[in-house]
């Protein structure tokens, strides 16, 4: 579907990281984890990477906005975005994409993410914990430090609400008091959080190349690459 949206709501949902709530257009459906494309109309400024880019649909189809969340960087994009008034247009052309949630509840769903990655993520559960699936779901979430963390309010809330749902966080940086996980995802952090490793559906998103090297990971612990399910956020 190719259509305008208007920008009803903006926030600044982490340390540089803004989230922009759309209209949503009557009758346009999409399934939890696609994206889509968002072009500015007449932007005043403008670089070689043009007017558009493919952002996660961070709402689940059963909510009323559309939301797409960035990581705020002085692109010509980026700056025209976090300008936009309130009731402005945006020309939206979507769904895309395969990133989506297994539909056997039994067997149970991994993701890792880092920072801005985890915006398909928080659509698939926010459905499943709607929905009431019976999915066991872990996330593990990655960010620099706590305040770098984009929707991790949103995600306590769905842990409160989703007793099959375990939100673990880490920090690369060392934090006082902090006792939870620390220090990037590796091989033992994996072991620790999730039970059999052989039987889970692992779904990797990030910027960054943290994609990679979370498959090359997953693949060291011989986990079945048939059982891996990657969003790389090209761009970045
Ligand atoms: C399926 C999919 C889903 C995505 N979902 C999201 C999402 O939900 N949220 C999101 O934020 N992004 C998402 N992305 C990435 C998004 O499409 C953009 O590529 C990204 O936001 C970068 O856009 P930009 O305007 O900041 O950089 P661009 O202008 O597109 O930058 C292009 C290139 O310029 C260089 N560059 C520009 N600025 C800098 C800088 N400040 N520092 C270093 N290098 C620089 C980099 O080499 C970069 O690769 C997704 C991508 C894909 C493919």
């Amino acid at each position: 579907m190719q259509i305008n949206v208007k920008l009803i709501r903006k926030e600044t949902i982490a340390s540089g990281t803004m989230a922009f709530h759309f209209s949503k257009p009557r009758g346009f459906e999409f399934r939890a984890g696609q994206f889509a494309d968002y072009t500015l109309i007449d932007p005043p400024e403008t670089d070689t990477e043009g007017n558009t880019r493919g952002l996660s649909l961070v709402q689940a189809p059963f909510e009323e906005d559309l939301v797409a969340a960035t990581r705020k960087r002085d692109t010509a994009f980026k700056r025209v975005q976090k300008d936009l008034p309130i009731g402005s247009e945006i020309k939206l052309d979507a769904p895309y994409g395969d990133f989506s949630l297994h539909k056997t509840q039994s067997t149970r769903a991994v993701f890792i993410t880092g920072g801005i990655g985890v915006t398909p993520v928080r659509s698939m559960i926010a459905q499943a914990t709607h929905d009431k699936t019976a999915h066991e779901i872990t996330l593990l979430h990655v960010s620099r430090t706590p305040a770098d963390l984009p929707l991790k309010g949103v995600f306590e809330q769905l842990a409160r609400d989703n007793s099959n749902f375990t939100y673990v966080m880490t920090f690369e940086s060392a934090l006082d008091g902090w006792k939870d996980e620390h220090g990037r995802v590796d091989a033992a952090m994996v072991k620790r959080h999730v039970p059999d490793l052989h039987k889970p559906i692992f779904y990797l998103s990030s910027p960054d190349g943290m994609v990679k090297a979370m498959r090359a990971l997953l693949v060291g612990l011989e986990i079945n690459e048939d059982n891996i399910r990657t969003e790389e956020f090209s761009g970045y």
